[in-house]
């Protein structure tokens, strides 16, 4: 693995202490989701599985995907005219920096209840109804609802009801199950150094294990035997999350 990775990954932060590095982030990988969502792109697997959590719930007719991936102009477009708009008080509170957005990565979502008119920055998503049964879904297709009320301190990000972020399963299980923001998550798991001590999450019959590498090196080698399926992500600060099942 190189270090240059780190920045790149289903479970990377991205915040204003830490933006987005990797430039070309995603590119080729976004996939459209079709008339039904005003042709939005997504990352491909967030695509997918929020396209079968929608089906699933049988949402598709009353959730709006109201904003998928963003490329960094975008995103500066949407800065500029809330401020201009708005003011700097709102823009601070809501709408991140250029490359300190998530959705640049292309795994977060803003999603609203459909409606005759939508607010594109603060759409409506409430604690009741179709958005409570997506919300208790969500962790299982590993979406996360990202900037919550009482994390408000940690993420520095005004409550979002609306806004979703993929860092997939089992991780947004856990984040829920303990109620840890992607923020502390990626310190939680650095507690579980590779090969010492893992995050055991157990499923059915098989045995997921989580765990963190630090990166020292311009580059490294980990050794996975063959016997386990693997994923591996940056979290975007200094290391990696390794995720082996079987
Ligand atoms: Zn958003």
């Amino acid at each position: 693995m190189h270090k240059a990775d780190i920045h790149k990954g289903y479970q990377i932060l991205v915040n204003r202490q830490h933006p987005i590095k990797d430039k070309q982030y995603f590119k080729g990988q976004l996939l459209p989701l079709g008339h039904r969502f005003n042709d939005s792109l997504l990352e491909k697997n967030t695509a997918n599985l929020l396209g079968q959590l929608l089906d699933m719930i049988g949402a598709e007719e009353k959730i709006v995907l109201v904003s998928g991936y963003r490329s960094k102009k975008e995103q500066e477009e949407i800065y500029h005219s809330s401020l201009k708009e708005k003011g700097k008080i709102f823009t601070q509170k809501y709408v991140a920096l250029p490359n300190c957005s998530e959705h640049q990565t292309g795994m977060a979502i803003d999603l609203g209840v459909r409606a005759d008119h939508i607010d594109f920055i603060r759409p409506h998503f409430p604690y009741s109804g179709i958005a409570q049964v997506f919300r208790e879904k969500a962790a299982r297709y590993g979406f996360v609802e990202r900037y919550e009320k009482s994390k408000e301190a940690i993420t520095g990000i005004s409550h979002e009801p609306w806004h979703f972020r993929y860092v997939g399963y089992p991780h947004a299980q856990i984040m829920h199950n303990h109620d840890l923001c992607l923020e502390e998550y990626i310190t939680f798991i650095k507690d579980y150094k590779f090969g010492e001590k893992h995050y055991c999450f157990p499923l059915d019959n098989k045995k997921i294990e989580i765990s963190y590498l630090k990166t020292d090196a311009n580059s490294m080698d980990v050794e996975i035997p063959d016997k386990l399926c693997y994923q591996i992500s940056g979290n975007n600060v200094d290391g990696f999350i390794l995720t082996t099942w079987w």
